[in-house]
């Protein structure tokens, strides 16, 4: 008889059984993972679920949400190579995952569409491409609007026809791992000084995953044993007090920062105009129709803002078109007449000035120092898409009317008539391009733990729209193929004394009680079991209190404008929150948790920032770094200096528990690989699981 578990005085339920690999996350990187094990032939395997209905990608979109793959219509010639060189060309990322990322583009897409994924193609079955921010080629597609959503709805349908299991309402609060390693107490990842990159695309030491412990309804513990873990839990817009990211998605990458996982380019993220009301991205036609951005102060006096940025009224209405191919705030697109000015300049109105800030798409921009508007000043680009579009009409709403009226159709679906009201904008963050660093088959640094989709780092600086969706794809595969050609024939961790098919044996129940032990003491958590909050005295602060305050601290410093002064100020602030004890009552306990992890990875993204410019880097990519004293405004309109040292080095992060310390480095990128494509020996290496090696 194994004695029981306990984790702060409850009794843990033990899930009897011990899974090939169980996946966190009902997203479509999640669901596309499970679905390619099970097709691998791994079928003891189980999905687990905060809420099955929440995450990113069944609840967000954009005007016409993409899918970036190889192009493949007409006879534009396009190849792995030559998207991998586009993937990798935004900088800071690995040259080996851009290939892989490339190279199963198609069979991703095509899995997709074989699952009812509403791709379009034309009568002969070519499916035609656009081109997308940061794209060289037409390689995009999308179904709409909700391409996520729809993917996500296919994927769920083959889950649930292949029977997989799914435990819904489980939130999985800690990763069970043994050993040492590749996570804690690596030495590897030291402050300062560059590390050789890790080669071959495997990451970390011996430090490996066994199990999750999870909280379920009624504040219930269950801890499930697995042999291989692929976390699929999303982007973590809980660090942030407004995003445009879906509610309910919040993230738990603190769960993976806690066990010592290494993050690469945690620092980046995308920041771009979005809906307040409704949180929606802005991108595409929404910005192509040119609409007029208003601010409105206390008194209600309105004030065409732009006017006082761009010169002409064609230099404005240009900037506000290239904004649609341009969402993403971009500090190279700074300086006269770019197009991420009016990100700057949105950003001054609300948060400096302390207006709100709206997109009106019932009258063009008018009135300032300049001349009138007149679809004859907007530019030859942006005339000829309109006109060719068929959308020349007189306003923003006729012009959206004619070019995307699904567009018009989705706000009124949430209550708001885009012919009746202003839309209130913010700079809100859409997509983390950071996350968990992954070798080649999207394993963490810690072993038999993977991460795919948002949550892991496979994005540089950069990324063309659309590469996040195929990324979350391609990870779920890569990482199902790996567990099933290699790990599954090669791991014997759970074996002698381990347990087997009846269930877990001593010496993994021994390892999971003291891994249970030792979290409970490291999260300074006072939660005597069952008590309600507000009775008794309160030391501290509530945990929604604190969390506000956690983002707001996040949001003010480390946004898409951020200063070196103001990010050693704000992690003073993070550091010594993460050493307060938390007090929590059975209500606020699921609360307490995800405090703790967006804190922790508060931590690491602050860090990480600090490295960054302490080691002298500049603007790049989605953010500007501002600095001396003339203000926001000229430096964006000279436009700011932009970082080239930085470009093939990928900035890595770690929490090293022991020492209750967070560590960063430099390390060079990995170049694309040079790959043998000798038929043949790929089919040599391929029969006797050579690939893996
Ligand atoms: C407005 C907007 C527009 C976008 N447009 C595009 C686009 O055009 N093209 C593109 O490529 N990308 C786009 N993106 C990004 C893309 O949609 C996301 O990166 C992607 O959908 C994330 O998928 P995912 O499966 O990784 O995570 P999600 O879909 O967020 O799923 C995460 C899942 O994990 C679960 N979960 C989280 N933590 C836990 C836990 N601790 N325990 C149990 N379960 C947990 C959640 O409940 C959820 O089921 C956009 C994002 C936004 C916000």
């Amino acid at each position: 008889m194994l004695p029981p578990l306990y984790f702060f005085g409850k009794t843990v339920k033990l899930i009897n059984r011990i899974y090939d690999c169980v996946v966190v996350g009902s997203g479509a990187a999640g669901y596309n993972a499970a679905i390619h094990l099970v097709n691998f032939g791994v079928e003891n395997i189980v999905i687990l679920c905060e809420n099955r209905l929440n995450g990113t990608s069944r609840n967000a979109g954009s005007d016409k949400q993409t899918y970036y793959k190889i192009a493949c219509a007409g006879a534009e010639g396009d190849s792995p190579r030559s998207m991998a060189e586009t993937l990798f060309s935004g900088g800071a990322m690995d040259g080996d995952i851009a290939l892989c990322e490339a190279a199963h583009s198609l069979e991703e897409f095509f899995h997709l569409v074989s699952l009812g994924v509403p791709f379009p193609h034309n009568s002969y079955g070519e499916f035609p491409g656009y081109q997308t921010d940061h794209d060289s080629r037409r390689r995009a597609s999308s179904t709409g609007p909700y391409t996520s959503k729809a993917m996500t709805e296919a994927l769920e349908r083959e889950v649930f026809r292949k029977g997989i299991a799914i435990n819904d309402k489980t939130q999985v609060i800690k990763i069970l791992c043994s050993g040492e390693g590749g996570g804690n107490g690596d030495k590897s990842a030291g402050n300062g000084g560059a590390e050789e990159s890790g080669g071959g695309g495997k990451t970390g030491g011996e430090r490996r995953a066994f199990g999750l412990l999870c909280l379920g309804e009624g504040n219930t513990f269950s801890l499930y044993l697995a042999k291989n873990i692929i976390f699929a839990g999303g982007g973590n817009p809980g660090l942030y007090r407004q995003t445009v990211y879906p509610p309910g998605q919040s993230g738990s990458s603190g769960v993976l920062a806690r066990e010592g996982v290494r993050f690469a380019n945690i620092t980046e993220w995308q920041y771009g105009i979005g809906s307040i009301k409704f949180r929606w991205n802005l991108s595409g036609s929404y910005q192509q129709v040119i609409p007029r951005y208003l601010s409105v102060d206390a008194q209600g006096k309105e004030d065409e803002f732009l006017n006082d940025y761009f010169s002409t009224t064609g230099e404005l209405a240009a900037a506000v078109f290239f904004k649609g191919y341009q969402w993403p705030f971009s500090a190279e697109k700074t300086g006269k007449g770019g197009s991420s000015i009016i990100d700057i300049a949105v950003y001054i109105e609300r948060h400096i000035k302390g207006k709100r800030v709206y997109l009106d798409f019932t009258r063009n921009p008018q009135g300032g120092e300049i001349e009138n508007f007149d679809l004859s000043v907007i530019g030859k680009e942006a005339l000829d898409y309109l006109s060719a579009s068929g959308a020349l009409g007189a306003t923003p709403l006729e012009r959206l009317k004619r070019l995307n009226p699904p567009a018009i159709e989705l706000y009124r679906s949430q209550g708001i008539d885009l012919a009746a009201e202003y839309l209130e904008i913010d700079v809100l963050p859409q997509h983390q391009n950071g996350g968990a660093e992954i070798s080649i088959w999207w394993e963490t640094s810690v072993k038999h733990l993977f991460a795919a989709g948002e949550c892991a780092g496979s994005h540089g600086v950069r990324r063309p729209g659309g590469s996040a969706l195929n990324a979350g794809q391609v990870g779920g595969l890569r990482a199902a193929s790996y567990i099933a050609g290699f790990y599954l024939k090669n791991d014997t961790w759970f074996g002698p004394g381990g347990g087997g098919e009846e269930g877990p044996g001593e010496r993994v129940l021994r390892a999971a009680a003291a891994e249970l032990a030792a979290f409970e003491r490291g999260l300074k958590l006072d939660y005597p079991a069952g008590k309600q909050a507000g009775r008794g005295e309160r030391k501290n602060p509530g945990i929604p209190e604190k969390l506000r305050r956690l983002q707001e601290i996040n949001s003010g410093a480390a946004g898409f404008l951020r200063n070196k002064g103001e990010i050693k100020r704000s992690l003073a602030l993070i550091e010594a929150m993460a050493q307060e004890s938390l007090e929590a009552g059975d209500e606020e306990l699921a609360a307490a948790f995800k405090y703790r992890e967006i804190l922790l990875l508060s931590r690491i993204f602050h860090q990480g920032i600090w490295y960054y410019l302490d080691s002298g880097g500049l603007s790049r990519g989605s953010c500007a770094v501002t600095g001396g004293d003339s203000g926001i405004r000229p430096q964006a309109e000279r436009g700011f200096p932009i970082d080239a040292a930085f470009h093939d080095k990928a900035l890595i992060t770690k929490f090293d528990a022991g020492a209750d310390k967070v560590h960063s480095l430099f390390r060079p990128v990995r170049p694309i690989p040079q790959a043998d494509l000798w038929f043949e020996k790929v089919w040599a290496d391929y029969r006797d699981g050579g690939i893996f090696r």
